[in-house]
């Protein structure tokens, strides 16, 4: 079915059309936005979505996420990253099986959507049944199978991310594939090796764990008997595209160096805070180019996947502590949020902005609301007064998935109490 959203207005993220535009139409024929304009007629059999007062946007592009923890929202308190991950997270995770993956994956899905995320890097294990879950909606996925060596698995653990690669690499349009490595602190350079070469085999980005705290950038240094992790990035990671989540514990000269590889970063502020892992230096990222996106890492350490909050911590932070409220302007966290990310995962071609030609993943806000009104600036508005649930209407490649906050197809209690089931099972 075509669809033509009626009088929206348009922030369309595009290079050629930065402004503000009111009163727009945009056509999507075939999940293509074939036409923007005004008064566009619609053909027969054409879904008419009326947009007047709404917004526009593209869908959030989240960079970096872990679907499957859902299940682990707030069992973070009183732990440390490592102690987190060891001596809670990992055990829990042994217990997981397929259908508890497929479960948790729906409810990360149904927290994107209603919060306007199309699209998002996921890292995890049984990726098969997240995909299965994203298909579910329609949902935009790049997905990987992560691997490091911990447990002496490495080998086995490479051996399953190819079969899945060979599997779901350009089977389904709306699934994408990236070469998944956990972290250089959990992953000898044997490992690394081989993942570099299935990258540039397959052609693939890379999405990896990078510097989140000081004690993983001291075990980066000691495993690999180097001054600083981004030496690693320049012996090893030079004909590869990278996408690095965290990139906190990093030098003035660090971000220099990173700023000559092909990397974007996904900086996931609140996942950062939770972890008391400290604030990455996205201000000075910036100034050197890098391509900086964002994350919500997953709900365990981020608590939710909702773009709104990321956004709003992300230009608080670096007016903060760089002590500059001219730092990070709003339509430049606007950019992290779509275009940046899409650049990224290298779908840029297909989504990140509301063009004619590319893929329709948009959102309609309704910013008519107690929390956005008057409205000085559009843009400042939406990242620091909007929530997810201004989120009215979600389109991902020209399908609705929801309309009005009303998902179709899912029977969201139910989904509520298969993962409250997981929890309480794999704690025990
Ligand atoms: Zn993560």
């Amino acid at each position: 079915m075509n669809i033509l959203i009626k009088n929206c207005n348009l922030i369309s993220m595009a290079e050629n059309r930065e402004k503000y535009e009111p009163n727009i139409d945009i056509y999507i024929k075939d999940k293509k936005i074939t036409k923007i304009g005004k008064n566009i007629n619609p053909e027969n059999d054409t879904k008419i979505i009326n947009a007047e007062n709404k917004v526009c946007l593209p869908g959030f592009i989240n960079t970096h996420a872990h679907l499957s923890m859902s299940i682990f929202r707030e069992t973070l308190d009183g732990y440390t990253l490592q102690e987190w991950l060891t001596d809670k997270i990992w055990p829990m995770e042994d217990k997981l099986t397929r259908e508890d993956i497929y479960y948790a994956s729906l409810l990360s899905c149904i927290e994107m959507i209603s919060t306007g995320t199309t699209c998002a890097n996921d890292q995890y294990f049984m990726a098969e049944d997240t995909i299965k879950a994203a298909n579910k909606f329609g949902i935009r996925l790049q997905v990987t199978r992560t691997v490091n060596d911990v447990g002496g698995l490495g080998e086995q653990r490479i051996q399953e991310l190819e079969e899945l690669i060979k599997q779901y690499n350009n089977l389904y349009e709306n699934i994408t594939l990236n070469i998944g490595i956990h972290g250089l602190y959990t992953t000898g350079l044997d490992t690394v090796k081989k993942l570099i070469d299935m990258a540039k085999k397959y052609n693939l980005p890379i999405h990896m764990h990078f510097c989140e705290n000081t004690k993983e950038t001291q075990d980066i240094k000691s495993a690999y008997n180097v001054e600083s992790p981004v030496q690693v990035l320049q012996e090893y990671f030079t004909e590869t595209h990278n996408i690095l989540a965290h990139a906190v514990k990093l030098s003035d000269e660090e971000i220099d160096q990173l700023s000559k590889l092909d990397v974007s970063i996904a900086h996931c502020p609140v996942s950062n805070l939770r972890l008391g892992c400290g604030v990455a230096k996205i201000q000075k990222m910036l100034d050197k180019g890098i391509n900086v996106t964002l994350g919500t890492d997953g709900q365990g350490s981020g608590s939710s996947l909702d773009m709104f909050d990321t956004m709003k911590f992300a230009g608080l932070l670096q007016k903060g502590i760089f002590e500059n409220s001219k730092n990070m302007n709003s339509y430049e966290i606007l950019k992290m949020a779509t275009i940046n990310g899409a650049k990224a995962l290298r779908l840029d071609k297909k989504i990140g902005t509301i063009e004619e030609g590319k893929d329709a993943d948009i959102i309609i806000l309704d910013l008519e609301t107690e929390t956005c009104k008057p409205t000085g600036n559009i843009y400042s508005d939406i990242v620091y007064n909007a929530k997810g649930n201004n989120v009215l209407t979600t389109i991902i490649n020209g399908k609705v998935v929801m309309e009005n906050r009303e998902i179709q197809g899912i029977n969201k209690q139910e989904i509520y109490e298969k993962c409250s089931k997981i929890i309480e099972r794999i704690q025990k």
